[in-house]
């Protein structure tokens, strides 16, 4: 398939917010989530687009839901007719897919006489029951057996002049099906593909077949998918969720690679149900089914090449953003947005800070990359800077802040091997549940989250995890063999998480009873974020080992130090560790500068300052969606009510209102604005948050 050739056809949003033939009427609400959930960015960004389409269900009073969905398929079929009719291509959208009746109806009718319409319906279920064999009852399960012109006159009506003759209808992925929907498709010749077949041949192959066999007989072919027919782990957010569906994005790569001939006829995509969709996961794959067919040139954005080429080991919030400065950065359409989160603490400087921009250009032009082979010039003051700012006597350079807690894990089991005389083999490291520390193996295992360890084992021995926050677990936790207590002094990725006051000091003392490292990772927390150079500062703690990285690098590039107590770091000799980038010139001369302007520019005190002002004015927020608040300096997190809404929705909602923000776990929401933010942007971003949480809790109410 080549990108640059697919066309791009006009488009027509119709969303029809109706659940009337659905088991949960709350599906009404699915289109409105999606177009929320970027659907109608992407949809004005493409360009050329009509208003959208708003088709709801009449008053019940006295209407049964047969006549009532009827009626919805009629207003359908008037609304996607029309569309055709201009030459453009409908996009329906709808919680319930008893409106396909209508949406291919009104394609039907407005083809030309002699032209034939087919259609592939992607879908767990066969939905080719009648009023007299369904077992639900519900009329979502009939919209095929309809369209073929069976069943209920008044649900089959609109078709009656038989929309889809025999064999003009394929069925794809299905898996959940009655023997009277079999005997029904039998008898009218239609293809299916089961899932089995689905997964046999790869859903590309099977599809490609069904269109070219359609085309066949066809001179028109609309795509129907029901979200069901995906896995729910990739689509938890449709009615009836069945088991070991079509992988997401095995549906979205086949989509893409659907001849572009100019024969799609029109688009539906059924069945979402918001109020079951896990962190909006199906909304944003339904936009990604959207982009996939519909690929024109907007196919070679950057977020639609990440999703064609990526991994997709990232679930971002849908924007692209090109330019950065001081704390705010702009999308690809100019739009502007409050960065308050300042990529994990990376951009604590600000984005492109000219002094910062200015050393990086100075070193780039004159020696970057020499590898640790040679003296590079500036990681020498680096070091010492480093070293004195934070009381410790030696420094190791990475990259990464999970190279360097790597380097923590490894200089601690030396140290235990070759200074305290633990056996070989047996050192142990302790860390706090709930922690983030990276992604790497050894880490991984150090983790407690599910998601980060499942698939990845084994992991190597002598990691142990005790709950956070609890001085007397560490004391029962520590034997004759334990080498360190890596700990964050605020877990951040674990949902900024505020240990109590002394918390860290007892750690301290307790190591040093126990001749255990005190290792403390503050590769988010130090360097300013939380109102001191490191938090740990706030129990008067200086570790025997210290892990620093993201703002070190001062927004620009990878720069990470582990630094320690010399007796700890001289357990490493020549050749027993190292990173061929790390310490290079260019990232020294970069970090050596962030150092300097984040004491020139008086960031930390800024920090302490602005930051209590940001949790007081946050902690007014508390409610019905925020249950709680915590922080300290410019690091704040708002814990969500997953009962009301998830972390990710309000993230999106700010997105919408101009703020960027990132959900972590699924109901926290967390503030680590750039350090240069002012107080007056604060309070914006503070009464803009205000507001959508106040969105939020309506539309609760209402549902
Ligand atoms: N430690 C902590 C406390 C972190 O928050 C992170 C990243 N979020 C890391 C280590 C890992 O850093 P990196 O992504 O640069 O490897």
């Amino acid at each position: 398939m080549n990108f640059r050739q697919a066309i791009s056809p006009p488009l027509s949003v119709i969303c029809v917010a109706s659940g009337e033939g659905a088991e949960d009427r709350r599906c009404a609400e699915g289109p409105a989530v999606i177009m929320r959930s970027g659907l109608r960015r992407w949809a004005a960004s493409r360009g050329g687009l009509d208003p959208e389409r708003w088709i709801e269900p009449g008053p019940r009073d006295g209407v049964g839901p047969l006549e009532r969905v009827a009626a919805v398929c009629r207003e359908v079929c008037s609304a996607t007719r029309d569309v055709v009719c201009r030459g453009r291509i409908p996009l329906v959208l709808t919680g319930d897919h008893s409106c396909a009746v209508g949406t291919w109806t009104g394609v039907a009718a407005a083809m030309e006489e002699d032209e034939t319409l087919g259609l592939i319906w992607i879908d767990a279920h066969m939905d080719a029951h009648v009023s007299e064999t369904t077992p639900s009852g519900n009329l979502h399960g009939m919209p095929v057996a309809a369209l073929l012109g069976y069943g209920s006159a008044g649900l089959s009506a609109p078709a009656a002049d038989g929309v889809l003759g025999p064999g003009r209808i394929c069925l794809i992925g299905v898996r959940s099906y009655e023997p009277e929907e079999v005997d029904l498709l039998t008898t009218e010749g239609i293809r299916v593909y089961g899932m089995d077949e689905v997964r046999r041949r790869g859903l590309g192959r099977v599809l490609i077949e069904a269109w070219s066999d359609l085309r066949l007989i066809c001179d028109r072919v609309g795509v129907t998918i029901d979200l069901d027919a995906v896995d729910p782990r990739d689509a938890p957010g449709v009615g009836t969720p069945v088991p070991g569906g079509i992988a997401g994005r095995h549906l979205s790569k086949a989509l893409a690679s659907l001849p572009r001939d100019g024969a799609l006829v029109g688009l539906e995509i059924a069945e979402y149900n918001p109020f079951r969709d896990k962190d909006l996961r199906t909304a944003q794959l339904t936009l990604e089914l959207v982009r996939s067919l519909f690929g024109g040139p907007e196919m070679n954005t950057p977020m639609s090449l990440e999703h064609r080429y990526c991994a997709n080991n990232y679930h971002p919030i849908p924007v692209t953003l090109v330019r950065g400065r001081g704390v705010h950065v702009w999308d690809d359409r100019g739009e502007r947005y409050l960065d308050m989160m300042s990529a994990y603490s990376a951009v604590s400087h600000g984005h492109c800070h000219p002094r910062l921009v200015r050393a990086l250009k100075r070193q780039a032009e004159t020696l970057a990359v020499v590898s640790r082979a040679f003296y590079g010039g500036n990681l020498g003051a680096l070091a010492k800077r480093a070293c004195e700012l934070t009381g410790m006597d030696r420094a190791l350079p990475m990259n990464t802040g999970a190279e360097a807690v790597e380097t923590a894990i490894k200089a601690a089991r030396k140290w235990a091997y070759e200074v305290k005389g633990v056996p070989h083999g047996k050192a142990e490291i302790i860390a706090c549940r709930g922690n983030f520390h990276g992604r790497t193996i050894a880490i991984v295992g150090l983790s407690s989250e599910a998601q980060y360890r499942e698939g990845f084992g084994p992991y190597p021995p002598g990691l142990r995890t005790i709950p956070y926050a609890d001085d007397g677990a560490l004391e029962a936790a520590i034997n004759d063999h334990t080498a360190a207590f890596l700990v964050e002094p605020i877990q951040g990725e674990g949902g900024i998480i505020v240990p109590p006051e002394g918390y860290l000091a007892a750690c301290a003392r307790i190591c040093r009873e126990h001749n255990v490292l005190l290792i403390c990772d503050e590769v988010q927390t130090g360097l300013g974020r939380t109102g001191r150079l490191l938090a740990s500062e706030y129990d008067g703690v200086t570790p025997d080992g210290l892990v620093l990285g993201k703002a070190l690098g001062g927004g620009l590039l990878p720069v990470s130090l582990f630094l320690a107590r010399e007796d700890v770091m001289d357990v490493f000799r020549p050749g027993d560790h190292g990173s061929t980038f790390g310490g290079n010139p260019l990232a020294c001369a970069v970090a050596l500068e962030a150092l300097d302007v984040l004491l020139e520019e008086g960031l930390i005190e800024r920090s302490a300052r602005l930051g209590a002002g940001m949790l007081e004015q946050l902690r007014t927020l508390k409610g019905q969606v925020v249950r709680e608040v915590r922080g300290r300096g410019l690091f704040a997190g708002i814990e969500i009510d997953p009962r009301v809404a998830t972390a990710r929705e309000v993230c999106e909602r700010l997105l919408a209102a101009g703020i960027l923000s990132r959900e972590t776990h699924d109901t926290v929401v967390r503030f680590a604005p750039p350090l240069v933010i002012t107080a007056e942007q604060i309070g914006w971003a503070v009464d803009r948050l205000r507001h959508v949480l106040l969105t939020i809790e309506q539309t609760h109410r209402a549902a």
